[in-house]
């Protein structure tokens, strides 16, 4: 499943709800985690995780992987589930590249499998929302618009890839402390007008002309709390990077490039440079969460489905499977 960089980050005001109402543009990117799913005995939802910055991550039932599951199995009322996930990450953790939001989409995905639930693609996504702004847009991947909370998605036609080099911060963010500054920065917020520009340079393909629309509201305050990204930044724009943005609530920072070519360039220039703990190359956009291989024993007898009381799509089995990827 794979990490997400907001290419325009409009953020309203905060509203009653303790929610800032958003218009943002995402972009699924080259960098994944990879997550498995094993049958378990009934009951147990257990998770495993290795890689990038995993110390610092519980494994408990708050781990987003765990709650995805727990979430659906719940739903579905049925004891016999059981699932042990392990998940390698590769995404940074509080990066702003939504990485705990990937893994939650990854356990949807693969335990609707591993349990044979009667579940299509945007029930699934229903499912994400409730776990996480980011998570609908994960499963989806690609290019879209989010609104509301960003879990409100259309496609957006973007033609061809585009180059990015990522710089990773030595820590992370709290995407609550990034809002609950930004509020103090910016008390009436920013106006939420659809990017037009940008989703026309989008259509274009055209790097250059994308560079000039970028937009990230949070940055202001990302880079007051952690002041270091403005030298990343800097480094960057230096090393000949088209544009930069901080990615969602930071700290990473993301650089558009030219091309391939410029892109291996500035990850060849900033790597050497000390301003950020890894560089990696990254191209946009790419498919949302999939399975890489499955079809699993698990619990296979018969086909489940919800609770009583609970919408499901009237689709063939086969076209639901078609849909999700599942082949
Ligand atoms: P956001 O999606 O809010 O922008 P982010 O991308 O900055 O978040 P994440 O890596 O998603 O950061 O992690 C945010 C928080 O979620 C961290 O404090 C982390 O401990 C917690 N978390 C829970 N489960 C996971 C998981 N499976 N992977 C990463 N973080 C997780």
């Amino acid at each position: 499943m794979p990490a997400k960089l907001n290419l325009a980050l409009c953020v309203g005001p905060l509203a009653d709800d303790g929610y800032h109402p958003l218009t943002t543009i995402f972009q699924a990117v080259s960098l994944h985690d990879e997550l498995i799913a094993q049958p378990a005995a009934p009951g147990e939802i257990s998770v495993a995780m290795s890689g990038e910055g995993t110390d610092s991550v519980a494994v408990d039932d708050s781990n987003l992987a765990v709650r995805a599951a727990r979430l659906l199995a719940d739903s579905y009322g049925d004891e016999r589930f059981g699932v042990r996930l392990t998940v390698k990450k590769s995404i940074p953790v509080a990066g702003g590249m939504a990485g705990g939001s990937a893994d939650a989409a990854a356990a949807l995905l693969a335990c609707s499998v591993l349990w044979d639930l009667d579940i299509d693609p945007e029930e699934l996504r229903e499912y994400g929302a409730q776990l996480g702004s980011d998570v609908p847009f994960a499963l989806m991947g690609g290019t879209a618009i989010g609104t509301g909370r960003g879990d409100k998605l259309v496609p957006v036609l973007s033609r061809g890839s585009h180059h990015w080099v990522l710089a990773f911060a030595d820590t992370g963010l709290s995407t609550p402390a990034v809002y609950r500054h930004f509020d103090q920065l910016q008390p009436d917020g920013c106006d939420l007008e659809m990017p037009t520009e940008l989703i026309n340079a989008l259509a274009t393909g055209d790097s250059e002309e994308l560079a000039r629309h970028l937009r990230n509201d949070l940055a202001a305050a990302a880079i007051d709390l952690q002041p270091s990204l403005q030298a990343t930044i800097d480094a960057g724009l230096e090393c000949g990077a088209l544009a930069a943005i901080v990615s969602g609530s930071g700290p990473t920072v993301a650089f558009l490039c030219r091309n391939e070519e410029a892109a291996v360039a500035l990850s060849v220039a900033l790597s050497a440079e000390d301003v950020a703990r890894a560089v990696r190359r990254v191209v946009g956009p790419v498919a949302g969460a999939r399975l890489l291989s499955g079809g699993c024993p698990g619990v296979r007898a018969a086909r489940r489905t919800r609770r009583p009381g609970v919408r499901l799509a009237g689709r063939s089995q086969d076209s639901r499977r078609q849909d999700a990827g599942l082949g």
